[in-house]
């Protein structure tokens, strides 16, 4: 296989994920691009994953206002590999809209880093948020799925990509706000294969963290069809 690549990487040199330039390596980004992304590093939220000031962490406090305040938890952990900012958005856009699969390694490959506390608490199996089929019959690919794909492939865990499904459609979220977010995706999804699910630690995985409203409506219909914790992780999260 190596043999193949290598005459792979003759003819067609890897290039950076980002802008395109050759790489003498398959590393995805090169090095200016690398030093765009901003990496969400420790201190951050144990539980979040937000990041945090760093006298909060110094005080021994290591969760975030919110999660202190909050007694009920959607998720068990989360966690994100980079701000969703100008340094990122390109990578993300691409692969969401254009056709960038191949980001997917290079982002998944993020994700397991990032995800190294939600991997070591234990993941039975990890579950893409799905698009409306009509969506993933426009887009052809559904990018979640993929970094899905990705990622049990890294860790070794199980990616069942159709055991979540979205069976209506709904308002682009970006367009609401608040409650009207909430809402718009109340009864959107559904577990098609309950099996798959019962008694499991899922990881939830998506491409972007906005709201989270998304994530925790997903959440919510997966621990009612008997899962016994949900994670979540995405590439990028809006700080
Ligand atoms: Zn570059
Ligand atoms: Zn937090």
């Amino acid at each position: 296989m190596s043999v193949w690549r290598d005459i792979l990487d003759y003819i067609l040199p890897p290039r950076c994920l980002q802008c395109g330039r050759p790489l003498h390596e398959n590393t995805g980004l090169c090095k200016t691009c690398f030093a765009d992304i901003n990496f969400i590093v420790r201190p951050y939220c144990q539980r979040c994953g937000h990041p945090l000031e760093t006298d909060c962490a110094d005080n021994g406090q290591m969760l975030c206002g919110r999660c202190l305040r909050r007694a009920r938890r959607e998720f068990r952990l989360s966690r994100s590999a980079f701000a969703y900012d100008e340094g990122s958005k390109r990578l993300i856009l691409n692969f969401k809209f254009n056709d960038r699969t191949e980001n997917a390694r290079f982002l998944a490959q993020t994700m397991y880093v990032a995800g190294a506390d939600i991997f070591a608490a234990g993941v039975d199996v990890i579950v893409p948020v799905p698009l409306h089929f009509t969506r993933l019959f426009r887009r052809r690919y559904n990018q979640s799925a993929l970094l899905a794909s990705e990622l049990g492939k890294l860790s070794g865990c199980k990616a069942e990509t159709f055991a979540l499904v979205k069976h209506r459609r709904t308002r682009p979220q970006v367009e609401l706000s608040g409650l009207a977010r909430v809402r718009n995706l109340r009864g959107a999804f559904s577990v098609a294969h309950a099996e798959k699910i019962v008694g499991k630690r899922v990881l939830l995985v998506d491409d972007v963290l906005t709201t989270g409203s998304t994530l925790r409506e997903c959440a919510r219909v997966l621990r009612k069809a008997g899962a016994k914790s949900v994670d979540t992780l995405t590439a990028a999260r809006v700080i």
